[in-house]
């Protein structure tokens, strides 16, 4: 559950929402604008806590989590995605995949860094910045980014929001093959049938709760 604000002004963002992500699949969060799905996100990813319930990730409650376990938990264990891309406009396209582990101080797995890179298709660009790649090579960037450091779960914000129709094609399917080759766990956000078609389940929320849930969706079934 999750209330901004109190008493009059209070509202209820999500209201008895109980929802698992299983582990090796790809789920899109789906419903109308104001359903919930950022603040389900955002509480999930550990970006905002819930005012009460419980969040679990992998077991470990996150509920109460100070900042700075938050921070870590979130540098340490998650891949992000986001609609505006979010690379840092002066580094290559191997400097941004590579970042997140450099700032948790691990070593690179190159086994999976050259998987990664081949499922996005970027290995001849790895020397470009991000201002020489196109909107969807950008986002192609940001997928390696958040699985070359084998995130327990990758969480996608409207990773298409900023695309045409074919670089947001290309990258959700890519979203889906990499999970399933690298036998990983995503997340993501989206008002858009069609991308939701891509993932594996769909879970519908509507006023903050969860309306339904589908396996397999297609674009038909989600409309
Ligand atoms: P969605 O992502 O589905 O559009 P949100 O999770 O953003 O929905 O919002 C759910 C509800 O919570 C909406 O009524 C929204 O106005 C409200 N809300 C979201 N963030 C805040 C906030 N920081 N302060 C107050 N209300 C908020
Ligand atoms: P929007 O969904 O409104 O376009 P973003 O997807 O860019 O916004 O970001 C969603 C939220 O996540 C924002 O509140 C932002 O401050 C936060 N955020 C962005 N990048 C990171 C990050 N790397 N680590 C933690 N939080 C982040």
């Amino acid at each position: 559950m999750k209330t901004y604000g109190e008493g009059d002004a209070a509202v209820h963002a999500l209201r008895g929402v109980d929802v698992g992500f299983e582990h090796g699949a790809f789920t899109a969060i789906m419903g109308p604008s104001g359903s919930g799905k950022s603040t389900l996100m955002h509480c999930i990813a550990g970006l905002d806590t819930a005012t009460r319930g419980s969040v679990r990730l992998n077991g470990d409650e996150i509920t109460g989590m100070g900042e700075r376990r938050l921070t870590r938990l979130r540098r340490d264990r998650i891949g992000f995605i986001f609609q505006a891309f979010n690379l840092l406009p002066m580094l290559t396209a191997e400097q941004n995949i590579l970042l997140p582990l450099e700032i948790a101080g691990r070593r690179p797995d190159w086994a999976l860094f050259d998987e990664v890179v081949e499922i996005v298709g970027l290995r001849d660009r790895l020397d470009h910045r991000p201002s020489e790649l196109s909107g969807g090579q950008q986002q192609r960037v940001a997928v390696a980014r958040a699985f070359v450091s084998r995130p327990e779960v990758v969480f996608a914000d409207e990773p298409t929001g900023n695309l045409d129709s074919a670089s947001g094609t290309a990258v959700l399917e890519l979203l889906r093959t990499s999970v399933h080759r690298l036998g990983m766990t995503a997340v993501m956000v989206t008002h858009d049938a069609k991308a939701a078609s891509y993932a594996d389940r769909a879970v519908f929320l509507r006023d903050g709760r969860v309306e339904d849930e589908i396996d397999a969706p297609t674009a038909d079934s989600v409309l």
